[in-house]
């Protein structure tokens, strides 16, 4: 994921050795399609990534397919141009620098391709790989189905859906990944392939989980459900509340008899400047069922606010974007145990009390639900690579995210953000708690998610890799996002004891 090329400046623009002629190829090729430094396509861009991190990459040119044939192209002409790298963007809501963006080269920006159809059926969506989330809720509400996507609208389908994905229906239909039944996907040769349960089937499993490392997906074909409007309540408590927050969260998850329609986060938020912690629960229910009795536990705790409504799946997805800042994710996932949870407020306060970097920081610490039900849909489609077995029990996902505003205080975060979580795992190891998996949509930078599919998966990936990528194009000239040839089992920060 580092940056090793050289950076040649011109006049107007910026390009790595190799990317000058890749951009003036694909422009000669894609006409307006391509756009350069100051044009307003450009522009568009740069400033549609959710992080400061990406936003600040300049690539050469940006290319802004519409046809799944452009990628296509796009693909052969930079794969035949020594030195000429490409990031692939979605929506841009990864926020490490380089994931979907690139310095000094091309930027294949697929937002483009964000087309929706419904088989006349209405089994299932052909989504393009460009689209948000918002869109997809929008086009399908009418219809009275849905699919398992991402809970904020403006995310993309395209890295969600390749990095597994948590949906509010998650419990009920597994993860994203497990409701595609095919990827459209653009390989490194160029070809258009298709990859489902039938066809390169080997290549279709590794997607669902494998992120960026086979191809460029241009289409998923994504299975629907029923679905009406559903509940949703916020609770936002004192912090001096977190004993009985945490308990009915672990009430909650580790129920054997885990409740399908529940999609629940608890969240400590915490600002450096004002040294303030506070706890915000949302309790999402799928059914139209207005304060559904599973929460009761939690909505009993005395709070400071309190909300319930009814709505649509769209209406709850459509959050106002957030201005850009620095993020950093990280993340590991837990046995639960309230106990713990208890632990690890007092972990992160010990640690984040002290820490007030310039500009301030503001830190979220979302605790979300993995239970075994929502792992044993992933048959449904020949499986998935994410290593995790709904015969382990349920568990539950840590992500902590930190938002900045101040570039100079990077460093700074995530040494904090390596310690806390460090800190957290060991202790966690120590008492039998620590899942060796780590989501990669909320993994930072400099953790091994592949690796934590376990050496099965991985080496599994490997070999897909060699099948479909024999250059290992994907892994050299495509840097961006976690690479299979930079993870290994060594780089594995927990040991194999932990499942
Ligand atoms: C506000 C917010 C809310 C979130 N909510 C959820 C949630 O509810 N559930 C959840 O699971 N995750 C959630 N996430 C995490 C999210 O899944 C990841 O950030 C994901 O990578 C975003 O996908 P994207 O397409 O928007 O991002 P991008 O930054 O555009 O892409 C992410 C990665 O995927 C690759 N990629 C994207 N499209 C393609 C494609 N078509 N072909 C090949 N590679 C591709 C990119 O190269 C990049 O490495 C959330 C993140 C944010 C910031």
């Amino acid at each position: 994921m580092g940056f090793p090329w050289a950076i040649l400046s011109c006049a107007s623009t910026v390009y790595a050795a190799g990317a000058g002629t890749c951009c003036s190829r694909l422009s000669e090729e894609l006409g307006t399609k391509v756009s350069f430094l100051s044009q307003p396509a450009y522009n568009g861009t740069e400033s549609s990534y959710w992080s400061l991190q990406e936003a600040g990459l300049k690539p050469g040119c940006i290319l802004h397919p519409s046809t799944p044939k452009d990628v296509s192209q796009a693909v052969s002409i930079i794969a035949a141009t020594d030195g000429c790298n490409m990031a692939v963007k979605g929506q841009g809501h990864a926020p490490g620098a380089g994931f979907a963006n690139i310095d000094g080269g091309v930027t294949i920006d697929m937002a483009g391709l964000n087309t929706t159809v419904l088989s006349p059926d209405r089994s299932v969506l052909g989504v393009g790989a460009g689209a948000a989330w918002l869109q997809v809720y929008q086009y399908l509400d009418p219809y009275n189905v849905s699919v398992a996507g991402g809970r904020n609208g403006l995310v993309g389908v395209g890295g969600l859906t390749l990095g597994g994905g948590i949906s509010h229906f998650s419990p009920r239909v597994g993860w994203a990944c497990d409701n595609v039944v095919n990827f459209e996907v653009v390989l490194a040769d160029g070809t258009l392939a298709n990859a489902n349960q039938n066809s390169h089937s080997d290549l279709y499993r590794a997607l669902k989980g494998g992120a960026n490392n086979f191809g460029l997906v241009t289409r998923f074909d994504l299975e629907t459900f029923p679905q009406g409007d559903i509940s949703v309540s916020t609770f936002v408590n004192n912090v001096s509340k977190r004993g009985p927050v945490l308990s009915a969260f672990t009430d909650i998850i580790s129920s054997p008899k885990f409740d399908v329609s529940v999609s629940l986060l608890v969240s400590f938020l915490y600002n450096s400047k004002s040294k303030a912690w506070t706890i915000s629960n949302s309790a999402v229910y799928t059914q139209p069922v207005l304060h559904p009795p599973v929460f009761d536990q939690l909505a009993a705790v005395p709070s400071i606010s309190n909300t319930s409504r009814i709505t649509s799946v769209a209406s709850l997805a459509d959050e106002a974007p957030t201005s850009p800042l620095n993020w950093l994710f990280a993340t590991a996932a837990f046995k639960p145990s309230a106990e713990f949870m208890l632990e690890t407020f007092e972990i992160l306060n010990n640690i984040l009390y002290s820490f007030n970097p310039q500009g301030g920081v503001v830190w979220d610490i979302a605790f979300e639900p993995l239970p075994s039900v929502m792992l044993s849909h992933a048959a449904k489609t020949g499986g998935n690579v994410l290593g995790l077995q709904s015969d382990e029990g349920n568990s539950y996902i840590m992500l902590i995210s930190a938002l900045w505003l101040d570039s100079a205080s990077n460093t700074a975060v995530e040494e904090v953000s390596r310690e806390v979580l460090s800190v957290i795992e060991s202790r966690a190891k120590a008492e039998g708690l620590l899942r060796k998996f780590q989501y990669i949509n909320y993994a930072a930078p400099y953790q091994a998610p592949l690796a934590s599919y376990g050496a099965e998966n991985f080496e599994f990936l490997k070999r897909v890799s060699r099948k479909y990528d024999p250059q290992a194009f994907f892994q050299h000239r495509v840097p961006g996002g976690f690479k299979l040839v930079e993870q290994s089992q060594q780089e594995l920060g927990v040991s194999n004891e932990e499942n």
